[in-house]
């Protein structure tokens, strides 16, 4: 099974989020079921060492207004093939924002045009390798059914979503910039309330559409989460499936995390506790003898990052402390400097991207707060699960299908692993935190929900063999 994966990030080369986990991920669990993933990425200036080290294997006169190629390197496992379009990619910063915070002007040419590439591959580009399935990854790579519907190719397509709130969305006029057929501006395949949608266009064109977990496929169905494409996925809900994510256990492991002072299992997990007192230090934090609870996260309103703003008095109130690492809404931002000023010693804030400072946040953390109002699957609860730190969690998309509530019955018959609630307000919030602290005071009930989280399978292995199935059903036919 030879599989070409279309995406915009790929950890640990490139990451702005929780795609670039799943694609730096995924392609070693594929490899380990005996399938070939090569992964196209945009060459970033973040790639420039892996750039020098590959060999050309594609060279195109023009894309999108200007020369580009393709360079093939394997590096950390993992076989890339680095779309090199410097006109396009070699652009210092964020690699969807300008330094003003706005998209980059060009976002539908830089991505049309990995779309385009992805599809020549599909079709033979390569001398000597083609895929069998190509699985493009959100808006990013939506456009690569229409490509190849363009050249006629009958290549297989699956079209995972990570986030429907990111659907490349453009003006009309665009189109006409694109190279595209007529018909992709018809209301079954582009077209959206008068503009162009990457993701529809996927969506209504891939083989099969994936996303990341089963409880956020069934919401994407309706309105209050599909937002906007709810319809086009009821349309295609035959084809639709939720495949959860998984955790790069070689990354993320206790046992043997280099970016964390103490290492530690679920039977030595007392020595936690000096990671505890690291983070505490990190973030000028005195031992309260009450639970600290951390957020690692983009600063956004997805992630009811607000709502735990208006809690912290409560919190605080019970005794608990917030270390919190995040970067993005510049209102939050200030808001959570604001608040570790206001509360220091029992509130620390740090704003910005620490890959590092993450793992030591999982690693030290009592619990860590997630109160998403849509949370596609989430990797930080599953971060945390393998590192002893209880997930207090929006009932949500994938965090409601792998956190298990610590309720009475849980409790009773041994398998809660955090807190859930639901709805989704600053009320249920404060309440699921007040829950915590309350277990957090019992301390054989809070060792237990560690430890049953540490044991839960939060690999690839399962979810592997879901996708490898997927692929397979579609090479079959
Ligand atoms: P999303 O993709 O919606 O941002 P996920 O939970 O799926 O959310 O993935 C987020 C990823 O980004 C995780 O690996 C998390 O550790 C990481 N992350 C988010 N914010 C930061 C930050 N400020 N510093 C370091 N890592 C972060």
């Amino acid at each position: 099974m030879k599989l070409l994966f279309v995406a915009s990030e790929c950890a640990p080369f490139i990451k702005t989020g929780g795609l670039a986990d799943v694609i730096g991920a995924v392609p070693k669990a594929l490899a380990a079921e005996g399938a070939q993933v090569r992964v196209l990425l945009p060459a970033y200036p973040a790639l420039a060492d892996q750039l020098a080290a590959g060999t050309e294997v594609l060279r195109l006169d023009t894309l999108f207004g200007g020369p580009a190629r393709v360079v093939a390197v394997t590096a950390k496992g993992i076989d890339l093939l680095l779309l090199d379009a410097p006109h396009l990619f070699d652009r210092p910063g964020n690699i969807y924002l300008d330094s003003s915070g706005a998209d980059w002007h060009d976002n539908h040419h830089r991505f049309a045009a990995l779309s385009f590439v992805g599809a020549q591959i599909a079709t033979g580009a390569l001398s000597g390798w083609a895929p069998d399935v190509v699985n493009a990854h959100d808006w990013q790579a939506a456009l690569v059914p229409l490509y190849l519907r363009v050249a006629g190719s009958d290549v297989p397509t699956v079209m995972t979503i990570h986030n429907i709130a990111f659907q490349g969305v453009f003006p009309s006029a665009t189109l006409a910039t694109l190279d595209l057929p007529d018909f992709a501006w018809r209301q079954d395949v582009g077209e959206f309330w008068g503009k162009f949608s990457f993701l529809k266009c996927g969506l209504m064109l891939a083989d099969r559409i994936s996303t990341v977990s089963p409880t956020y496929a069934g919401e994407l169905m309706s309105p209050d989460f599909g937002m906007g494409l709810d319809g086009v996925m009821r349309v295609r809900r035959d084809v639709l499936s939720g495949i959860v994510n998984g955790i790069d256990l070689d990354v993320w492991n206790p046992e043997t995390d280099p970016a964390i002072p103490q290492t530690f299992t679920s039977r030595t997990l007392r020595k936690k506790a000096v990671n505890t007192a690291a983070l505490r230090e990190r973030f000028g934090l005195e031992d309260s003898g009450g639970p600290l609870f951390c957020v690692v996260s983009r600063l956004t309103t997805q992630k009811g990052l607000d709502m735990l703003l208006e809690v912290l008095p409560a919190l605080i109130e019970q005794g608990a402390q917030l270390a919190l690492l995040g970067s993005g809404d510049k209102g939050m931002e200030h808001a959570y400097a604001d608040a570790a000023r206001r509360h220091a010693g029992q509130v620390g804030a740090i704003i910005g991207y620490d890959e590092d400072l993450s793992h030591l946040m999982q690693a030290g953390a009592d619990a860590i707060l997630i109160p998403s109002r849509f949370e596609p699957c989430g990797l930080t609860q599953l971060y945390a699960l393998r590192y002893g730190t209880v997930p207090v969690v929006a009932r949500t998309g994938g965090l409601a299908d792998t956190v298990v509530d610590a309720n009475l019955a849980a409790i009773d018959t041994g398998c809660g692993t955090g807190v859930q609630f639901t709805p989704v307000t600053a009320l249920a919030l404060e309440q699921a935190i007040a829950r915590a602290c309350a277990l957090f005071g019992r301390k054989d009930l809070w060792s237990g929900l560690q430890k049953r989280g540490m044991k839960q399978p939060v690999g690839w292995n399962a979810s592997a063999l879901a996708y490898l199935s997927l692929f397979k059903g579609l090479k079959n036919n």
